[in-house]
């Protein structure tokens, strides 16, 4: 996902052409009107800028429309992700398994509290983690007298990972289940909400998710009691009684009041979102599966398509980029580079050597714009644009 700011910013189109946005927030906010300057003209005027009423309120719904018991609001997806491994008590000496392509967060935590990402190859048709290299990876892990602690399934680009795989190998190996559905909230694996899915789920809403907030926020999901109350305590310094005990090392991690009451707004439109997402990629499904490898959803999941990802032979994939943005279309590559090839990540073991799944995808995906408020109109300019300069 993109790591600054909007996407429209991080894609810009050539002065000569109409733009069209990678991903459209403007006409989200147009839709949405004035509610969300009123949401957040309300909290100016309330001052409760911090653990305002609109934050617990946003917890609750965010809960509700999950189906799990408990949501933690915080600061960012990564800070999510964090919490949730400090609250475990996970350390030095554990393995925390991380697929190889996703971005960076996911795996990022890990070193945070000294433990070790092990790195896990995905399946070429979905992206998502493959079970077989997670068993593999645990292996790994044992030979090197790591202790196999947590797994972290990613819900890349929107579609929930393979649960019915992946939560037996987790429960015959003592694994903690921790989802990570930045890009996957929303989604549903047999009908499941992802949230409602292993022992918790951290989600992010930077403002290009398919839920984002104006600026940075994330949540935590679970129906575990125990585990929220220590969350909250990691969320406000490791508080005890107040923010003046501290029992344990924790960080500053609050979701701002305001983020709160931009959310509540988006979440209400949210499902109606979810569905126009929907139209849109199957539509150019139909008009682009000749010519290219076009996204394969499991029948047991929906996606929330967070990206809308082609791959095409390597080579192709950059001479189309090029192409395209010439037209005026920005296009985006989720990932370069494999976690396990990243120069800050390589030191760290994998399943194998070489994780030949993701090391290829990073090769051959190519994103197209995505978004609740692609018009027809817009989407059959890309689909031509992208026949054209492929010569079909
Ligand atoms: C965006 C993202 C995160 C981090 O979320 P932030 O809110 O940006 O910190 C974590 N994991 C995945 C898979 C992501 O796409």
């Amino acid at each position: 996902m993109p790591m600054t700011s909007t996407a429209a910013q991080l894609h810009p189109a050539p002065a000569f052409a109409q733009p069209i946005p990678f991903i459209d927030l403007a006409a989200q906010k147009a839709r949405l009107g004035p509610k969300v300057d009123q949401a957040v003209q309300a909290v100016l005027d309330s001052c409760r800028f911090v653990n305002g009423p609109e934050v617990t309120k946003f917890e609750a719904e965010l809960a509700a429309f999950a189906g799990a018991k408990y949501a933690v609001s915080c600061s960012s997806g990564t800070d999510a992700l964090a919490m949730l491994l400090m609250a475990w008590g996970i350390g030095a000496g554990d393995a925390v398994f991380c697929p190889a392509f996703t971005f960076c967060a996911t795996a990022e935590v890990v070193p945070w509290v000294g433990a070790t990402p092990v790195f896990v190859d995905v399946k070429a048709d979905t992206f998502n983690m493959d079970p077989a290299s997670l068993e593999q990876a645990i292996a790994v892990a044992k030979e090197k007298g790591l202790t196999p602690k947590v797994v972290i399934p990613v819900d890349l680009f929107g579609q929930p990972a393979d649960y019915d795989a992946i939560l037996p190998i987790a429960a015959r190996h003592g694994l903690k289940v921790l989802c990570d559905t930045a890009q996957g909230f929303g989604g549903t694996w047999n009908n499941k909400r992802t949230g409602s899915i292993g022992d918790a789920t951290a989600t992010s809403f930077f403002p290009a998710k398919p839920l984002g907030c104006y600026g940075d926020g994330g949540a935590i999901l679970t129906d575990d009691a125990d585990l929220v109350a220590v969350l909250k305590s990691v969320r406000e310094h490791g508080q005890g009684v107040d923010k003046y005990e501290n029992v344990r090392i924790g960080m500053t991690a609050r979701l701002d009041t305001i983020q709160a009451a931009v959310l509540l707004e988006k979440l209400a439109i949210f499902e109606d979102e979810i569905a126009a997402r929907e139209k849109v990629a199957r539509r150019y499904n139909e008009a682009l599966a000749d010519i290219a490898t076009v996204p394969f959803v499991d029948p047991r999941a929906s996606s929330v398509w967070a990206q809308y990802t082609l791959r095409f032979a390597p080579g192709v994939r950059d001479a189309l980029a090029k192409a395209l943005q010439a037209e005026g279309i920005p296009t985006a590559v989720y990932y370069r580079i494999a976690m396990h090839r990243q120069p800050a990540y390589a030191q760290y073991p994998a399943a194998a050597d070489s994780l030949p799944v993701a090391e290829g995808l990073c090769a051959e995906v190519i994103s197209l714009p995505m978004h609740a408020y692609l018009d027809e109109a817009t989407q059959d300019k890309i689909i031509a644009a992208v026949r054209r300069a492929v010569g079909k």
